[in-house]
């Protein structure tokens, strides 16, 4: 099952992108996640993205739709994965839409997990510290960056009927049954 996970910054994506992967033997790709890994080695990816992350704002979207067209092309990806963090804005869904198809695959599901942004504000602040880029300036703008840059996608992905919507609120387990009944139900990768 290929799949993405779309939503505002401190919706819990990350922790149910993980959850939803390791129930279905899929990888969980997060570029946030494979950022902060380039910029703790100091390798050239990571000196170029350290400041841009710090800031809130974005890694252009040739770079990062090149890695993330590198990492499902390997061998624990053939059976599907669980984007975390991307595509983030038209151009990265457009690149990763050609990248598939030109491989004969597809998305088989856009999941959004659905927070208003107050609560994911209070969320991010609560947790503010633990992160280079969780500070209130920087979470303002992240969110900014969310709604002007990421939102459109969700228009992007309804128009291909690839989107399911699923409440955010509530415990992780909750939310996580809410996503694998959007997503056909079971855990066994379903049939897309
Ligand atoms: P995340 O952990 O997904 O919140 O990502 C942390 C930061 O990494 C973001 O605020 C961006 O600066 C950068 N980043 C992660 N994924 C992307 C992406 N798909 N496009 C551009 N920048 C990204």
């Amino acid at each position: 099952m290929r799949v993405v996970f779309l939503g505002p910054p401190g919706a819990g994506k990350g922790t149910q992108a993980k959850g939803f992967a390791t129930d279905r033997g899929i990888p969980h790709v997060s570029t946030g996640d494979m950022l902060r890994a380039a910029v703790a080695a100091g390798t050239p990816l990571g000196q170029r993205a350290k400041e841009i992350i710090e800031a809130g704002e974005l890694v252009p979207d040739d770079v990062m739709a090149g890695i993330v067209s590198d990492r499902v092309r390997e061998a624990d990806a053939e059976a599907g994965f669980a984007l975390d963090g991307f595509p983030r804005t038209v151009a990265q869904a457009e690149l990763l839409d050609a990248d598939l198809s030109g491989r004969g695959l597809a998305l088989d599901h856009v999941l959004l997990i659905e927070v208003e942004t107050e609560e994911v504000v209070r969320r991010l602040l609560a947790r503010a510290g633990g992160r280079a880029d969780d500070n209130p300036e920087v979470i303002r703008n992240r969110m900014g960056v969310y709604e002007r840059s990421t939102m459109p996608l969700v228009a992007f992905y309804e128009s291909r009927g690839l989107l399911r919507r699923v409440d955010g609120l509530g415990s992780v387990e909750d939310v996580a049954a809410r996503l694998a009944a959007a997503a056909g139900g079971g855990a066994d990768g379903g049939t897309g």
